[in-house]
Order: C-alpha cells, then structure tokens, then sequence
C-alpha cells in the first residue's frame, strides 16, 4: 500500500484506525499453499484469534481456507462468516467440557489438549471424532511467553502420558481422527520443527482412523530489516517429504493441516495515529500519539517490535523519538527510534499490525476502539466502525436511588 492511500484513509476514516491490505493476505495465502504442493492433501486453517473482523474470515473462507478457533464465540463467528461447520476446528486450551460440547454439537471438529477433558468427553460421545493435541516437549524461540512446546507449557497432552491416554481411547472407545500440535509462535530453526514433527508421526502410529496430522502454527514473520523469517518454501518441501513417507507407510493419503494466523495477517495491517504532542525533555524527545496499549498492546505485553513511520514526512531528517501513547500508565511503543522529523498533527504508521492487535484492544481509560478497513482492489471499505460513547455505558447498569442518602461510613 503507498503512503499517500494510508494518509487518504485517516483523512476520510479519522484516526487512530486499522488498515488491512487485502493483496497481502492472498498473497500469504498463496505462498503457503504453493509451498506444500508437494502434499496431495493441504488444508490450511487460518487462526481466527490473530484478525478476526467477519469480512477477513468471509476472505479467508472465499481462499479455500478452513478456521481454528480457540472459543465457542470465535467458532460462532466463523459460521456466521459462512465456513461450514466440518471447516472448523475448535481448539482451546482449558475450557469447560460444556463448551466443548456445545461446539461439537455445532459440527465443528474437535481438539482436546488434556486427559480429564478426554476421558470424560469420550465416555459421553465415543461417537464424535476427536483430535488430540500432543505436547512433544519441543522448545521453539526463545522467548517463554511464545514457546508452547516446552516442558511446563500448560499446552497439550504430554507424549510421557500416551500410554494413560491410549487407556483412555481403548476404554471410551472414541474415534481419534487427527493429532496436532502447535509448539509456538516462532520457528526460527527449520530442524527443531522438523524433529517435533518425527515425534508426532511417532505418535501418530499409535492411531489407525486418523484423517489428518495438524502441524500448528508458529511461521515467524519479518518485524525489521535482517530479521530471520521462517523459511517456508525450505520447510514446505521438507516437511512434505516426511510427510508423505508417513502416509506410504500408515497406508493412507492423510491431510496435511497448519493453523497460521500471524503468517496470513500480520504484514497486511498498519495502524495509523496522530502526534497530539511532541515533547522534549532532558534525555529525550516524546512523540505522544492519540493512542495507547488499548489499541495497540504487543510492545508493552511482550516487547513485540513494530516498524514505525511517519508517513507525514516521508522525506524529513531523520531523528531520535521514543513514541508513547495517551494512558495513564507507562505505554512506551518505541524507545530511541529513528523515525522522519515528525511535527505535532503528522500520522504515524505502525507497520504488522494486522495479527493480535485489533483483536487485543480494550476499552481502557473509556477510550473507543478504532475503526478497521480493508483496502480492496485499490478501494478503501470501512469494515468496523469506530465506537461510540453508547458502547462505553451500554452493558453498565445504572441503578436508581441506590445512593439518594449521602453516603457516611460506620465507624
Ligand atoms: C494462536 C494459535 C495459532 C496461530 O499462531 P500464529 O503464531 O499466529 O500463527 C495456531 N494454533 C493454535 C492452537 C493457536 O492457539
């Protein structure tokens, strides 16, 4: 997207606003497919908690995309999107069998990640197909917040515990038709997922109606220049040949699964937001933007890096800023960064924000969330309004008279 659509679309739409390049996401889309052509069976599930406006999930399913979800809610949202139900995965981490339950009687195919769950769902359903979810103890990156795999990661049925769990399927005799796993966001070394993925195959022998072998998630995309980026055309043909050793020998053509959300969707958002004020002080200078971890929380939740620029004035000397937000807390996008000169009023564009950020805001200090818009075959559609002061009060209940007497303590 140029510089020029992105000022366009403040100006019409008002800031701060999401923006979300609809070319990126096919392309990802694309990319991905292309790099596992050597699988018969591909089925790519886009992670709806990473986006999930109903007009990107309406793009994702015209793709040929399926859905992982993580809630009853985001399994919802996806029908409603238009997915059919068998195109849904529910995959959540430590939810109520209620839930689990309610999905599957959507139609949606299930994901269970911990034996209690599993031996108390497949006394009362043998019937319905399940999926597992292993936890193949696989450390991938190196930060403990995005490293699911790992030995104390609540994720996951642990590969120490499938004897206890093959009890479990031969008692309640339930239907076990895929085995995932999701070891974490960020594959920097193509060999440590590859060798994860030995210890699901292994796994997987233990199984004989399996239908596919879900591989996660966790492709690593660019933040900055020099940043390592998954390799996905290596991984893809790789991991195919693996794969389709495994099927030879399993004795059936199985699907191949991934559930990528930051793949798809991250390098196709920009968040733009006014500088209210620029600040100089002793040590530093202060670009304030009309924002703040309500919209935008990844740098201060887990120190994610976004690119940051100043769209305003592309061509200004660069110079020194750390770039905060307007909250009543320490909300520090950015410290020492070099951005153009930036005059108060000048947009800033926050670069991959298209996964877990939206989708991450609040209503912190009573501030509205942004608007979203998706630019589309060169036109801009707003796809979410900007709140109002209405979704602000319009869940809180407003007793009357509750306080008519002044209010005294008793001491
Ligand atoms: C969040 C999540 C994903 C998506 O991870 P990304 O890093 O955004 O690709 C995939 N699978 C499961 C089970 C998840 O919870």
């Amino acid at each position: 997207m140029k510089n020029t659509d992105l000022l366009n679309i403040a100006k019409t739409y008002g800031d701060p606003v999401y923006v979300y390049d609809s070319e990126k996401i096919i392309s990802q889309f694309t990319r991905l497919t292309k790099a596992f052509s050597g699988v018969k069976k591909l089925q790519l599930n886009y992670a709806a908690k990473a986006l999930s406006n109903i007009t990107i999930l309406k793009l994702m399913n015209s793709l040929g995309s399926g859905l992982d979800t993580v809630s009853i809610q985001e399994v919802q949202l996806g029908l409603l999107a238009g997915f059919k139900p068998e195109h849904i995965i529910f995959t959540p981490n430590g939810v109520s069998l209620e839930e689990i339950e309610e999905a599957a009687k959507l139609g949606v195919r299930i994901n269970i990640d911990n034996l209690s769950i599993l031996e108390q769902f497949g006394s009362r359903h043998p019937n319905v197909p399940v999926c597992i979810r292993i936890n193949p103890h696989v450390m991938a990156g190196g930060n403990s917040n995005i490293s699911v795999g790992h030995i104390d990661s609540k994720f996951g049925i642990s590969i120490h515990q499938i004897p206890h769990l093959l009890r479990i399927v031969e008692l309640t005799k339930m239907n076990i038709n895929g085995i995932h796993m999701h070891t974490g966001s960020d594959i920097l070394d193509i060999d440590v997922f590859l060798y994860a993925s030995e210890i699901l195959f292994e796994t997987a022998k233990n199984f004989k109606n399996l239908d596919f072998i879900d591989f996660g998630s966790g492709f690593k995309v660019p933040y900055k220049d020099g940043d390592i980026e998954t390799n996905i055309e290596e991984l893809g043909k790789k991991l195919s040949e693996k794969f389709n050793d495994f099927c030879a020998s399993y004795g059936k053509e199985l699907t191949l699964a991934f559930e990528p959300g930051k793949f798809l969707v991250s390098e196709s958002g920009y968040f733009l937001a006014k500088v209210n004020v620029v600040k100089q002080t002793t040590s530093t200078v202060f670009a304030s933007i009309d924002s703040g971890f309500n919209h935008l929380i990844r740098p201060m939740l887990y120190g994610s890096y976004h690119g940051i620029e100043n769209i305003s004035n592309p061509e200004g000397r660069e110079r020194y800023y750390s770039v905060v937000g307007y909250i009543c807390e320490t909300d520090t996008f950015a410290s020492n960064r070099r951005i153009n000169e930036i005059s108060e009023g000048d947009i800033l564009s926050f670069k991959n924000s298209g996964a877990y950020c939206f989708t991450m805001a609040s209503n912190y200090n009573s501030r509205f969330r942004p608007p979203e818009v998706l630019w589309h075959k060169g036109e801009a559609i707003l796809i979410r309004e900007r709140e109002t002061f209405e979704d602000i009060i319009q869940h809180q209940v407003d007793v009357k008279n509750l306080f008519s007497k002044k209010e005294k303590a008793t001491v």
